[in-house]
C-alpha cells in the first residue's frame, strides 16, 4: 500500500477530513484562544446546593460504590453533601451522618432522600477514556452512512433528531453496498426538493466496508479500501455533487459532479498536471487519500453550506456531551486534543453554561496529540501534565478541563488494512498497514523490520524524560512491539522517573500473545481496549481480516484481568458508538454481533461483569489521572454517579447480551447536579 503521508495515520485519533474542518472552521472563527481570553462572569448556578441521602431500600436497590477498585462492593446508603460524597455504609449512620451535616450547616437545604426502587442499581459515573470531542461533532450534520443505527439504511429512523445517530448502538440491518445506493438516492431526491439548498453537496460520513454484509462478492476484484468509487456513485445522480467520507476519515469517495467543481476551483494548479478537465475526470477514481486529496475538495464546498455547518458547531459538541451523559458518562477523555482546538471549545461550553447554569458539563480531560520531540509542549501555560483538582470548573487544570497525557499515532487501524502487522492480512496478502514513523525498508520484501524505528523510541524517551504521561496507539502486532521496545527503552534512560507514576497506555493494544502480555505486566503499561473491536468488527476479522489470529490474540481482557493488567475500555467515538454499558456488554458477552448466531469470540478472553464494571470506572478514572476525585463512590470524591434501572453486575455472559447497553440510565449526577433534561 503506498501511502505519502506525514501527519498521522487512520482510526478516530487521526482523522485528516475532520482535522481540515476544524481547521477551516476556527481560522474563520474570531475566538481567541480561551487561555489567553479575560473570564467572562460567569451565570450563578441557581439550583441549591446537594444534600443527598440515597439508600438500597432494605435490599430493593443496591449501590455498587466501586471501592478500590473492587466491582462488587456494595453499601447500604450513601450521603452526598455539596458536590461530594460524605459517607458510604450502613443506613442507620448514614441518617446520623446527614443529622450532623444538617446541625454543624443550617443554612443547607433539606435533605432529599431517595430510596432506590426494586431492581434499581447506583454506580459511579461511568467514563470513556478515549473519545474525539472535535472530530465527532463536525459531522454531526452530515448524512450518516455509518453501520450503527436501529434501521436499515435508506430508513427512515424514530427521529429527525441529528443527535439520534449517535445514540444508535447497534449494527444496522442488512447493512451493505446496495441499501447504500438506496439511501443515497433518497438522499439526493431530498437534497434537490429543497429550495434552500440550491447548490449543496450530499455530505455523508461513517461510511465502513468492512461491515458491509455483501462485500467481497459484491465488489469482485475491488478491496475494503476501494469498492466505492465515481463507477458507484455516478448513476445516482449526475448534477449532485456527492461526498462521502470513510468511517476511518482517511478516505473520502466523490463522484464526478464533485470532481468538476474541483477541477473548476483549482483548474490553474490542476492544467499543469492533467492539461484538460476531460483528462483530469479520466484519470480520477473518485477515491481521494489524505488530507492533500480530502482538503481541496471540502474548501470547494458551497459556501452557504460551510456556512450552515460552522454555526451548529457548537450545539453539536453539546449535543455529544449531553448524548454521553444519556448514557450515564461523567467523564469524556479526548484522545488528540490539540491546542488552537481548546480555544474554541472553551468558549463553546462558557457560552452554554450562561445559558444553562445548572447544567454540569461532564468533566473533560484530554491527552495532546504529538507527532514529533517539537510537538511535546514546553509552554507550561497552555498544557502540563496535570493531576486534575476538584476546582475551578473550566479553568485548564481542573476537572472540567484538564490535560492529562500526549498522544502518539503509531499506526493505522485494523479494519481498515492500515495496523501495522508482523504477518500480512488475510483478505490481501501483500499488505502489512503503515507506520507513521519511518521504518528501515530494505528489509521489507522479508515483511516488516523487527526493530523499532529510532523515531519512535526517542519520542517516548523525550516525552518520558518530561514526566508526560503517554496514550500510545499501537494497532497491529508489530506496532504494539514497537510500543513496547519503546517503553522498555524509555524506562532505562529515566530511571528516577518511574513507570508507575506516568500510567502509559498503550491505546486499542488489539492484538495479544502471552508474550507481549507478559511485557506490558513488566513494563507497567496499561493498555485500553475498543471493545468494538470484538462485538461489532469481530465476524469480519474472524472470517476475513484476521482468520484465526482474531480468535487467539483480539481484546484479552481477561488474561489481562488475570496477571493484574489494569486496563479500561472504550469507544473511540465516532469510531464506535458512546456507551460504556455497552461497551461492558461486549466485554462480558464477547458475542460477535454481525455473526448469524451470536458466536462468541474466545470464550476464555471474557470478564466478569463486575470486572467490566470496574474496568468503565476506577481503573478509566485511574488510567485518566483522576481517580483520587472520580472513578468510585468513596468519601471525599466527588459525586458523580448514575442510578440505573437495572443492575448490570446481574447480568451474565448470556443474559447480558444486547441487553446491558439498554439498560435505562434514569438520574445522572455530576458533583451532586443532575444532568439529564428531566
Ligand atoms: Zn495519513
Ligand atoms: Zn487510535
Ligand atoms: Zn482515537
Amino acid at each position: 500500500m503506498t501511502h505519502d503521508c506525514d501527519h498521522g495515520l487512520s482510526c478516530g485519533c487521526h482523522n485528516p477530513t475532520a482535522e481540515a474542518l476544524f481547521k477551516m472552521f476556527v481560522q474563520k472563527s474570531s475566538a481567541a484562544p480561551a487561555t489567553k481570553a479575560a473570564p467572562k462572569a460567569a451565570k450563578p448556578v441557581t439550583s441549591p446546593k446537594p444534600f443527598m441521602l440515597i439508600h438500597d431500600n432494605g435490599g430493593k436497590g443496591v449501590i455498587r460504590t466501586v471501592a478500590a477498585g473492587d466491582g462488587n462492593a456494595t453499601v447500604e446508603a450513601l450521603v452526598i453533601f455539596d458536590d461530594k460524597i460524605h459517607f458510604t455504609g450502613p443506613l442507620k449512620d448514614a441518617r446520623a451522618n446527614a443529622a450532623s451535616l444538617a446541625q454543624k450547616h443550617p443554612d443547607a437545604p433539606a435533605l432529599q432522600t431517595i430510596a432506590l426502587k426494586d431492581g434499581q442499581c447506583v454506580v459511579p459515573g461511568l467514563i470513556e477514556p478515549h473519545v474525539h470531542i472535535t472530530t465527532s461533532p463536525l459531522m454531526l450534520d452530515w448524512e450518516n452512512y455509518s453501520p450503527f443505527g436501529d434501521t436499515a439504511l435508506g430508513e427512515d429512523g424514530p427521529s429527525d433528531d441529528p443527535s439520534a445517530e449517535m445514540e444508535a448502538q447497534n449494527l444496522r440491518p442488512n447493512y451493505c453496498l446496495a441499501k447504500l445506493k438506496d439511501a443515497l438516492k433518497a438522499d439526493v431526491a431530498k437534497l434537490k426538493a429543497d429550495p434552500n439548498k440550491k447548490g449543496w453537496w450530499l455530505l455523508g460520513d461513517g461510511v465502513d466496508t468492512s461491515l458491509m454484509s455483501d462485500f467481497p462478492n459484491h465488489a469482485k476484484g475491488k478491496t475494503l479500501l476501494d469498492c466505492i468509487d465515481k463507477n458507484f456513485l455516478d448513476p445516482i445522480d449526475d448534477q449532485t455533487p456527492i461526498l462521502l467520507v470513510a468511517a476511518s476519515e482517511h478516505t473520502a469517495y466523490v463522484n464526478t459532479p464533485t470532481l468538476k467543481i474541483i477541477w473548476e476551483t483549482y483548474k490553474d494548479k490542476l492544467t499543469a498536471e492533467y492539461q484538460t478537465e476531460e483528462n483530469f475526470l479520466n484519470k480520477s477514481s473518485g477515491v481521494l487519500q489524505e488530507m492533500d486529496q480530502v482538503v481541496p475538495a471540502l474548501e470547494a464546498v458551497h459556501e452557504e453550506q460551510l456556512e450552515y455547518l460552522k454555526k451548529n458547531l457548537p450545539n453539536n459538541l453539546i449535543r455529544m456531551l449531553k448524548v454521553a451523559q444519556k448514557r450515564g458518562v461523567t467523564l469524556v477523555y479526548d484522545a488528540a486534543m490539540q491546542d488552537r482546538f481548546v480555544g474554541p471549545i472553551h468558549e463553546y461550553l462558557e457560552t452554554y453554561r450562561n445559558e444553562q447554569p445548572d447544567w454540569p458539563s461532564p468533566r473533560i480531560g484530554m491527552a495532546h496529540l504529538v507527532n514529533k520531540i517539537g510537538d511535546i509542549p514546553t509552554d507550561f501555560s497552555f498544557a502540563k501534565p496535570t493531576r486534575p483538582s476538584a476546582d475551578d470548573p473550566y479553568q485548564l487544570g481542573s476537572l472540567n478541563f484538564y490535560y492529562g497525557s500526549l498522544k502518539i499515532v503509531s499506526d493505522g487501524s485494523n479494519q481498515g488494512l492500515t495496523g501495522y502487522q508482523i504477518k500480512p492480512y488475510c483478505c490481501a496478502p501483500k499488505e502489512y498497514g503503515l507506520y507513521n514513523f519511518p521504518v528501515n525498508k530494505t528489509d521489507s520484501d522479508k515483511g516488516t523490520p523487527e526493530k523499532a524505528p529510532p523515531e519512535i523510541i526517542e519520542l517516548v524517551k523525550t516525552a518520558w524524560g518530561k514526566k508526560w504521561p503517554l496514550m500510545l496507539h499501537a494497532n497491529g502486532e508489530r506496532a504494539i512491539n514497537y510500543a513496547l521496545e519503546a517503553y522498555e527503552e524509555a524506562v532505562k534512560v529515566n530511571g528516577d522517573i518511574s513507570a508507575e507514576s506516568l500510567r502509559n497506555r498503550i491505546e486499542h493494544c488489539s492484538l495479544l500473545t502471552d508474550e507481549r502480555l507478559n511485557r506490558i505486566k513488566d513494563a507497567h503499561i496499561h493498555p485500553s481496549y475498543l471493545i468494538g473491536h470484538v462485538g461489532y468488527w469481530g465476524w469480519t476479522f474472524r472470517n476475513y481480516i484476521f482468520e484465526k489470529l482474531a480468535e487467539d490474540q483480539l481484546d484479552r481482557c481477561k488474561s489481562s484481568q488475570k496477571r493484574e493488567i489494569r486496563f479500561s475500555l472504550h469507544s473511540d467515538c465516532a469510531v464506535s458508538p458512546l456507551g460504556p454499558l455497552r461497551m461492558m456488554e461486549q466485554a462480558v458477552t464477547r458475542k460477535m454481533e454481525g455473526s448469524p448466531d451470536a458466536r462468541v469470540l474466545n470464550e476464555d478472553e471474557r470478564i466478569t461483569s463486575a470486572e467490566a464494571l470496574a474496568a468503565a470506572t476506577y481503573n478509566a478514572a485511574w488510567q485518566c489521572h483522576a481517580e483520587h476525585l472520580v472513578g468510585s463512590l468513596e468519601p471525599s470524591k466527588l459525586a458523580d454517579l448514575v442510578i440505573l434501572a437495572e443492575d448490570p453486575v446481574k447480568l451474565d455472559a448470556e443474559t447480558a447480551y444486547l441487553k446491558m447497553r439498554d439498560i435505562k440510565v434514569e438520574t445522572v449526577l455530576i458533583g451532586g447536579r443532575s444532568a439529564l433534561d428531566s
